[in-house]
Order: C-alpha cells, then sequence, then structure tokens
C-alpha cells in the first residue's frame, strides 16, 4: 500500500489552493463539502473558479504564488499547470510540514484525493494510488450503483436509535439480532427510499416486538426479475434477492438471474405446481405466508414484471390479509424487454400512438377478447403467452379489419442468448413459425412498428418470412 487512506478533519480549516483552472474548481468543491474555508491563489480564474469566488463560496488573492502565503494555510494543494510552481509548493510545504496534494503528481505531495462515494455520514473512498485515475472513476461508479442514495439517511437513523435499542434490549445477542432484521428488512428500505419518518415509525414497530422476545416477523419480496438478461435486473431486485433467505421462482427466471441469488438461500421451484414435489399442496400464497411468519425473508422471484400477467397481485392480496409485510419491485416487463432487443419501437410518432398488452391465453378461447377495439389503426398490440393461439389471433385479427399484409414480430426467448426474432406478416407468419423448432417463452408484436426492425435491430437479425 503506497498511501493509507484516512478521513481528514478539515472542517473550518484553510485550505490554499494554488492555481485557478478547473481543477483547482474541482478540488475546491470537494474541499467546501467538507466544510473547509477555501483560500484560492492565483493571478487570474477559469470560469468554474471564477463562479465560486462570485458566490462568495472561496476567497481569492489575484497574485501568483509566494511562500509567505502557507503561513495562514492547514492544508494545500498545488494545481497549477505549471510544474515548477507546483513541486515549489510541495517543498515549502514539506518544510512548513502542511499536508500537501500536488496534481498530477501525487509522489511529490504528502497525499491524494481519492474518488469520492458520498452517502454522509458514510463516506467511502476509492484509490489507485495515482496510478489510473480512469479506472478509480470506474470503480467509483460501479459502488455508487450498489450503495443506494438512501445510505446516510439509514446511517443517521442507526445513530439516532443506537441508545434506545441498548437500553431495551439487554442480551447483546438480541441487539445483534435486531439491528440485523433492521439493515436488511424494510425499516432499511424505507429509508433507502427517503421515507425517513416511516423507517423510523417500523423501526420502532421492530423493537416493541423484540422487547417482546416476538421475531417471528418475516417479510416477502415480490420482485420483478425481467425477461431474462441478468443485466436488466433493478438494483432493487438484485438487492433483496441478495438478502432473501428463502426464494420462490417459477419457470420464466432464467438461470443467470437465479444463479444471483444469495448464495445461501433456500430455492424453492414454483413453476409446475402439480407435478413438482419441492412444492406440497398448499397453494404459493399459503408458502409464501408460511415462510414469513418462520420470520423469513421470502423472496418471490417472477419473470418480467410481477404486475403484468404475473398474478402478482393475487399472491400479495392474501399477504395483505395475513397482516405481513410486503414489498414490490417492478421488473422489465417481456414487451419492454422484447421491443428493445429486437429493435422495434412500441410506439413512434408516425406509426404508432399507443400500445396494447394483451393475453392471449384466455380461460374460454381467444375469441372473448374484444378484437374489434384490438384493430384500432396507430395501435401495436403485444400478446403474452400467444404461440399456441397465434393461427387464431391472425385469424380473428384479418376478420375485424387488418390487413393480411400488417407486419407482425414473434420473439423467442427475448433478451437471452437463445433471442431470436422472426418477422413476417399475419398472412404468412403461421408457415413461418411452423418451418421452426420455437421454444417458450414467446411474445408476438404486431403493428407498422415491426418494419423498423429492418433498421433499427441491433441484437440479431431477423428470421424474415
Ligand atoms: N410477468 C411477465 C409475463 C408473464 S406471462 C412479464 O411481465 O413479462 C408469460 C408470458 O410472458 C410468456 O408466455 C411470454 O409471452 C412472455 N414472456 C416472458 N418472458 C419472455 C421472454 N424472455 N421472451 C419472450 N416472451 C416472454
Amino acid at each position: 500500500m503506497d498511501f493509507l487512506p484516512l478521513f481528514h478533519q478539515v472542517r473550518n480549516q484553510t485550505a490554499l489552493i494554488v492555481g485557478g483552472g478547473p481543477v483547482a474548481a474541482r478540488k475546491a468543491q470537494l474541499l467546501l463539502e467538507a466544510k473547509a474555508r477555501v483560500h484560492i491563489v492565483a493571478p487570474d480564474l477559469a470560469p468554474a473558479t471564477q463562479a465560486l469566488v462570485d458566490k462568495a463560496m472561496v476567497s481569492w488573492t489575484a497574485s501568483v504564488y509566494e511562500p509567505a502565503l502557507l503561513l495562514k494555510a492547514d492544508i494545500v494543494v498545488a494545481a497549477t499547470d505549471d510544474r515548477a510552481v507546483n513541486h515549489q509548493v510541495a517543498a515549502d510545504s514539506r518544510k512548513a510540514r502542511l499536508p500537501v496534494n500536488v496534481v498530477n503528481d501525487p509522489d511529490i505531495g504528502t497525499f491524494i484525493f481519492p474518488a469520492v462515494i458520498d452517502r454522509s455520514p458514510i463516506v467511502a473512498a476509492v484509490s489507485s494510488s495515482g496510478a489510473a485515475p480512469v479506472l478509480t472513476r470506474l470503480m467509483r461508479g460501479r459502488i455508487e450503483s450498489i450503495i443506494p442514495a438512501g445510505y446516510g439517511l439509514l446511517a443517521e437513523l442507526v445513530g439516532r436509535y443506537r441508545k434506545k435499542v441498548q437500553q431495551t434490549l439487554d442480551s447483546s445477542t438480541a441487539r445483534r439480532r435486531f439491528w440485523e432484521r433492521v439493515l436488511n428488512g424494510v425499516v432499511a428500505d424505507r429509508a433507502m427510499t427517503g421515507q425517513g419518518d416511516e423507517a423510523a415509525r417500523l423501526l420502532e414497530e421492530t423493537l416493541d416486538h423484540f422487547q417482546q422476545g416476538d421475531h417471528s416477523h418475516g417479510e416477502v419480496y415480490l420482485v420483478g426479475a425481467g425477461p431474462g438478461d441478468p443485466d436488466l435486473l433493478t438494483f432493487k431486485a438484485l438487492r433483496l434477492m441478495q438478502q432473501s433467505d428463502v426464494v420462490l421462482y417459477d419457470r420464466l427466471v432464467s438461470e443467470q438471474v437465479l444463479a444471483l441469488v444469495r448464495r445461501d438461500a433456500e430455492l424453492v421451484y414454483v413453476g409446475k405446481r402439480r407435478s413438482d414435489h419441492a412444492v406440497p399442496q398448499e397453494g404459493i400464497n399459503e408458502l409464501l405466508i408460511r415462510y414469513a411468519r418462520e420470520g423469513k425473508r421470502v423472496c418471490r422471484l417472477k419473470g418480467g414484471d410481477p404486475f403484468i400477467f404475473g398474478r402478482g397481485g393475487e399472491e400479495i392480496e392474501q399477504l395483505a390479509d395475513a397482516g405481513i409485510q410486503f414489498q414490490v419491485v417492478p421488473g422489465i416487463t417481456a414487451a419492454s424487454g422484447c421491443a428493445a432487443y429486437s429493435g422495434i419501437p412500441l410506439t413512434h410518432r408516425d406509426y404508432s400512438q399507443s400500445v396494447r398488452f394483451v393475453t392471449a391465453h384466455l380461460k374460454n378461447n381467444t375469441s372473448d377478447l374484444n378484437w374489434s377495439e384490438l384493430v384500432a389503426p396507430g395501435q401495436t398490440l403485444v400478446f403474452y403467452m400467444g404461440l399456441v393461439a397465434l393461427p387464431e389471433i391472425t385469424r380473428q385479427l384479418c376478420a375485424h379489419g387488418c390487413s393480411a399484409d400488417m407486419p407482425i414480430a414473434l420473439v423467442e426467448q427475448g433478451t437471452t442468448p437463445q433471442h431470436r426474432v422472426f418477422t413476417a406478416t399475419l398472412d404468412t407468419i403461421s408457415d413461418l413459425v411452423a418451418q421452426h423448432d420455437i421454444k417458450a417463452p414467446t411474445l408476438i408484436i404486431v403493428g407498422e412498428v415491426v418494419k423498423l426492425h429492418l433498421r433499427l435491430n441491433w441484437f440479431k437479425p431477423a428470421v424474415e418470412g
């Protein structure tokens, strides 16, 4: 390790920045965020630095550097574009035993600025010891994405309640379990979505339960797993998947997505309820309730979006009745995923002003659909669960006034490595599909927008009819 990471208290200290360019402005911003008093010395200023002076956020001496300026400084940054000046500033500062940073010359100074992820009071800092700043910024981006923006609020909440929890729960084991529950569960989630008051209320409720020795309050996360590509998961979905004790998933959840579930979580396949011995007689709803009552964090992972043809609503209705806490995480629905990966915009100013998501899997038969409404001009239709009903769909659309030339696409296993697109017209699609061995799941898109695939396809070209 070439540099020891330390967090430096600079509140109300004077930071002297030598140089008035954009780099000086960036360093000034960081120092200001840590509540330092910033003084800039430079003969003239770049617009970014000038703006700070204009807003009276920093003070400015319009002159070249002189060693006497160090007398009032507690910390120094040499940020001119003149190497000799920077070296002079560093040498003088070292002599005066002042911490000094030299921009672009990390070894000459005594400290360097890391890339900062600010979730105050939580702060993470990343450095490559000056070797690869671009890589450091990339890493910061990655860390930014895994630490939710509301982490600071959570840390603040924990700080506020630490004493009370200590006084309320005698045993250190109970306290540890309590904080684990709070930091992994709905309390943390509310704090991280900026709902500080609700988080505090839930924390107090959990504390009451723990005080009464009742630790058996699990919760359920109804999570949309997207159409297949694991990169299409939301941060929130991933976070909850990684803190669940049990995961109930079905056929549509891709293997790559499942691989991201917490390693020691119990995985329960509930895809084919009839034949799967892993699931006893009781339905999925009862299972969810049972696990939650055992105090577990239960993730109900569903393909696409749980509220689009996913029966997600039905599952949480029972949870609501049973008084079990739950949260719902939206996912990218198959229509969005398949359309995006096929270069078929679902709406387009020239072709389509509305889009309808339709289920082709009906309790009786597909002619239950209001076909005349579906064939409205300027409308894209997306049929879920439509492979079996494809001939019926094309027949009904034509019978209700749709042109037999209307473009149609069938997307097979959209967004996965097996993604295939078949494009044809209402007239010809059934023949085309019959010539190929098509595997579920498939999605059907009908409308003028399908034509755009030819120009906009970027993932895989279509099999054309
Ligand atoms: N809740 C899911 C839909 C469940 S219904 C969602 O929002 O996507 C199941 C139907 O979704 C399938 O029959 C198929 O029509 C569609 N589907 C789901 N994933 C798909 C994929 N990767 N490619 C194509 N169609 C998909």
